[in-house]
């Protein structure tokens, strides 16, 4: 026997592998398809390093084991080549990206080669392929055609270092995914997916993943976050003293017009005192009669908020100036246009009014001014804005319900005098108990209301330092809640009219609901806090002891549910039904609406770096954003000199003017292509349908018949880390490509996976920093491929982190040497056997169903038992324990002088997934010519396991006195019977009387005596 060199044996069959693409995949047949899939790699400068192949081997063991029972395997890799690993890697070395992928794919291939894996390399794919990423540009487009991608300028999370702006999935704690550098906000021109429209399906269709583990369902409904509440409107209002209002309306109009009547009960419904008087003479005013008429029937005082609409606005100046004393605020609707800024059509009262106001007098006497206009109202908005200058007013441009303020309802007009904030609560149970309303820092509606907080400049200030914070920061539960108040302004409860406080404080998130929440410190911890910090009243009114008379004294916030207390009409009801009611009541009153919240945010979709797809859009001066023709794509990202990161917050790529200007293809007038490109996880998002069309239509995904005969994939493996981000990213894309019906089924991954990582033998996280890094090609070197299969399959349980350990490799590598030298054992049997073998084809001697061993009943109970064992752990990937039976079925046989045939052979082929070279090779020494993958999985005898004989000790008061054999499956009294029927066991009890027989399943039994 040759001594067992590994280098040559691996060597030898991994050229015969690929030489004979014996692990090509098929199309059609009948045998049933098994896709099993490796989150596949970037192919980054360094190369593999030990932990990767742990999921690969994984995955190799699982689908050599697929096919050895019958099925038709695909089993791919690729690599993931676009995006920040690789591009960061090009910079460093001042390598073009494109090269050094080039370079880095094949040293990967290298190393993955060497492992001996059953790859179908024929399919492999490169994202960074034009032919490849045509397609991730389709489905893009696709998404842009059904409105799922949409430009936004909102601020997004951007890293410094890596000058681009990342998505929320690339934020971990603050921090740069990549850099670990804290990201910052900033607003900036973006390409967005509409992910959260899937929110719910998404949510939804994990309770039907059963291949998953729990633990990752879990984290993934975590983080699309979904929440069940109200939106509610809390109406703004100066702080007291509570304004009056006076309406007046215009020129031909009446008291009993128009939105009057309307805006008049809407306010008095809020409690407020309005007067709307009708004036004389509408239809051919005077400025003396109107004005007069106002000062003598109105009451004005310094508290009054005077409405003017279109006329009524210019007798409202008039009016002020003519008693000028101070009052609270004007608000101008729509106001009457100086005839001299006004070309054609003269009106009668141009005449009649002196169209001289003194401006500085109103911006003496009246506490604020607003001038509104209708956005619709083209030729009034320049005129009105040149008034609101003069004035020094706010100027709110909208959209009236009818041109020029006209309708019956007029909403815009009631916003803009009783500004409301919306806030989310998923509590509205809890809401008599709300002391105070907290607007997050990005909050919109402190810039609608900036005229009227009296200490603006520190609330600024408190914006201004929020903006540095991480969102990590901002929500940590043992951080002080800092906030500052609003001051001059109050929200409306709208159940019970009680004045509240507003704050704005950074514990709330914008992104959160309405970025605005009623707080509520007696049922929710953050509040409690900040209401202890601030003292500001806490208020309980959900009760656990109810019906007993006393509620408890809080120590904390109770934020369990519970009845109502102090809440009106709702006191009594548990929460749940409260909420019920309370949100009816709400849409009745048009004051708030149901509202499901996600924390899951919409994709930010674009990097501003070279390395990645171009997105497919033209930006056309007439046309807006144009998508590129699909007879045009792919749209090749071209090839530059420079690409580096810039830090005007463009991508490299608008340097590139040959390539971004171009003819609009709806026009053909001058358009520029967009620059920003594509995130890293957007050719990750849909690559496992690539490797099945590859060869069939160059990647097309578009009406293929192939997709679905292999989807949806039966085997999924890759790290935890891809939980929250490529899981979801995936999900979403394979959902939108079952809407335009590119698939047939709503989810890609039926089986789910996740491997541990391997640590260092220090124990910590392999680093270059640490000097603990493992190469895998050292190891193969010294010690061959299938000893590192085998020793990662053993190490511990797939899914569990662990220790790289160079003794436990020393073990595997034994393991393998005592396999080699196992052909002694079977040699004499084999030659004997030679003649005779040779008449017969080989599978109709093993695998079959009547495996024939001439040896022990012991060792052929094992080997049956140990052929279910591997199939079943293989089945889980429980690999460590496959290996470990494979273990002890191998010392068992090493026991024996000589072995036969069949059990070694069987032996082999239950070894082949986990050490496919050395099989090949024994395999093959013993007269077989095709390659042990294309053996049968070898089908273990039930009988034989069900009557395994197991020998149990008999104890009598706690010492061993004899023991017993009985079949497995024997019932428990049968097995006591048996034990009290023994000879030896007779003898000690005698005449003693049993006080107990206990039998412990298959290990012992124990009798007590007196
Ligand atoms: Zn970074
Ligand atoms: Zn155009």
């Amino acid at each position: 026997m040759k001594k067992y060199d590994h280098k040559k044996i691996e060597r030898k069959w991994q050229k015969y592998w690929r030489e004979k693409k014996i692990y090509r995949t098929k199309e059609g047949g009948k045998k049933p398809k098994c896709y099993v899939l490796d989150m596949f790699p970037y192919p980054s400068g360094e190369g593999l390093h030990i932990g990767h192949p742990r999921g690969y081997i994984a995955t190799d063991v699982y689908s050599r084991f697929k096919r050895m029972n019958g099925f038709n395997v695909l089993h791919p890799m690729g690599f993931d080549s676009f995006g920040l690993p690789a591009e960061n890697y090009a910079i460093k070395n001042k390598i073009h990206p494109e090269v050094a992928v080039k370079n880095n794919v094949k040293k990967f291939k290298k190393q993955l080669e060497i492992i001996g894996f059953d790859y179908d390399w024929d399919r492999e794919i490169i994202t960074s392929d034009p032919n490849f990423y045509k397609w991730t540009q389709w489905i893009f487009l696709k998404m842009f055609e059904k409105g799922l991608a949409y430009e936004s300028y909102e601020p997004i999370n951007f890293c410094p270092s890596c000058l681009t702006g990342l998505a929320n999935e690339d934020v971990e704690d603050g921090k740069c995914e990549r850099c670990a550098t804290p990201v910052v906000k900033k607003p900036m021109r973006q390409w967005v997916l509409k992910i959260t429209d899937y929110a719910e399906r998404m949510l939804k269709d994990l309770d039907e993943l059963k291949g998953w583990p729990e633990h990752i369902k879990e984290a993934q409904r975590n983080w699309i976050g979904r929440s069940e509440g109200g939106e509610i409107d809390f109406s703004v209002i100066k702080s007291s003293p509570k304004p009056n209002f006076l309406i007046l309306h215009g020129y031909t109009g009446r008291a009993d017009k128009n939105f009057i009547p309307w805006l008049k009960e809407e306010l008095e419904k809020k409690g407020y005192h309005v007067q709307s008087p009708q004036m004389p003479n509408t239809d051919n005013p005077t400025e003396n009669e109107q004005v007069d008429y106002v000062v003598d029937n109105c009451q004005i005082d310094k508290d009054t908020i005077v409405v003017g609409h279109s006329l009524g606005a210019i007798v409202a100046m008039k009016m002020i100036i003519k008693i000028k004393k101070p009052i609270q605020g004007l608000v101008l609707v729509a106001a009457a246009m100086d005839p001299a800024s006004q070309t054609s059509e003269s009106r009668l009262f141009h005449r009649t009014f002196n169209w001289d106001i003194d401006f500085n007098m109103l911006k003496k006497t009246a506490g604020f001014r607003i001038v509104l206009s209708d956005i619709a109202e083209n030729k009034r908005i320049n005129y009105l804005e040149k008034l609101a200058n003069n004035l020094d007013a706010k100027l709110v441009v909208g959209l009236a319900a009818k041109e020029h303020f006209t309708a019956k309802e007029e909403p815009l007009i009631l916003q803009t005098l009783l500004p409301s904030i919306k806030v989310f609560t998923t509590r509205v149970d809890t809401i008599f108990g709300c002391t105070y309303v907290v607007l997050s820092p990005e909050s919109k509606i402190i810039r609608q209301l900036t005229d009227q907080i009296s200490n603006l400049e520190e609330v600024e200030k408190y914006i201004e330092e929020a903006k540095n914070k991480t969102e990590l920061q901002r929500t940590d539960l043992t951080k002080d809640k800092t906030g500052v108040e609003l001051k001059g302004i109050k929200a409306i409860n709208p159940f019970n009219n009680e004045e509240v406080p507003i704050f704005v404080a950074d514990y709330v998130l914008g992104g959160y609901g309405t970025g605005a929440v009623m707080a509520v410190p007696a049922h929710d911890e953050r509040d409690w806090e900040f209401t202890k910090k601030h003292n500001l009243p806490v208020k309980m009114v959900v009760c656990p002891n109810y019906p007993k008379p006393i509620c408890p004294v809080l120590e904390n916030a109770y934020t369990g549910e519970g009845h109502l207390v102090g809440s009106g009409e709702f006191s009594g009801m548990k929460s749940n039904e409260a909420k019920e009611k309370m949100t009816k009541w709400l849409e009745e009153k048009k004051l708030g609406n149901k509202m499901i919240n996600y924390k899951l945010k919409d994709w930010v979709f674009s990097r501003q770096r070279y390395w990645g797809e171009p997105i497919p859009l033209i930006h056309c001066e007439n046309c807006g954003v144009v998508a590129v023709p699909e007879k045009d794509l792919p749209v090749k990202l071209p090839k530059v000199k420079f690409y580096e990161p810039t830090d005007t917050g463009e991508s490299p790529l608008a340097k590139m003017e040959k390539w971004v200007n171009v003819k609009c293809p709806k026009c053909g007038g001058k358009g520029k292509r967009e620059t920003n490109t594509m995130p890293q996880w957007a050719g990750s998002s849909w690559y496992y349908l690539a490797y099945i069309v590859k060869q069939n239509s160059k990647f097309k995904i578009q009406n293929s018949k192939l997709l679905n005969n292999w989807l949806p994939i039966d085997m999924y493996v890759g790290g935890t880390e891809h939980a929250t981000r490529h899981l979801i990213y995936a999900r979403f894309w394979y959902k939108f490509l079952y809407d335009i019906k590119v698939v047939g089924d709503k989810e890609p991954f039926a089986g789910l996976k996740n491997q541990g990582l391997i640590l260092g033998s220090d124990g910590r996280k392999m680093s270059k920093r640490w000097g603990n890094v493992v190469n895998p090609d050292d190891v193969i070197k010294e010690h061959g491929a299938d000893s590192l299969r085998l020793y990662e399959m053993f190490m511990g349980p797939f899914d569990q982190t662990i220790e790289w350990s160079m003794d436990n490799i020393v073990g595997a590598r034994r393991f393998i040497e005592k396999v080699w030298k196992l052909q002694l054992k079977a040699a004499k049997f084999i030659n004997l056997q030679r003649n005779f073998r040779l008449q017969y084809s080989v599978t109709a001697m093993v695998g079959g169903e009547n495996l024939k061993y001439k040896i022990n009943s012991k060792l052929e109970k094992l080997i049956h038992k140990t052929i279910k064992k591997v199939g079943e752990d293989i089945e889980a990937m429980k690999f460590n324990t496959a290996v470990s039976s494979l273990m002890i079925l191998l010392n068992k046989i090493e026991k024996e002088n000589e072995i036969s045939k069949n059990i070694f052979e069987t032996f082999l082929i239950i070894l082949a997934p986990f050490a496919p070279h050395i099989t090949e090779e024994l395999w093959k020494n013993i007269g077989n010519k095709r390659s042990i993958l294309f053996e049968k999985w070898p089908k273990y005898d039930k009988e034989k396991i069900e009557n395994d004989v197991i020998s149990i000790a008999i104890q009598i008061n706690g010492k061993v006195r004899a023991s017993i054999e009985i079949a497995n499956h024997e019932n428990d009294d049968k097995v006591k019977e048996k034990a009290l029927s023994n000879e030896k066991i007779k003898k000690w009890i005698s005449d003693k009387s049993i006080k107990k027989v206990l039998y412990i399943k298959y290990k012992i039994i124990s009798i007590i005596t007196n």
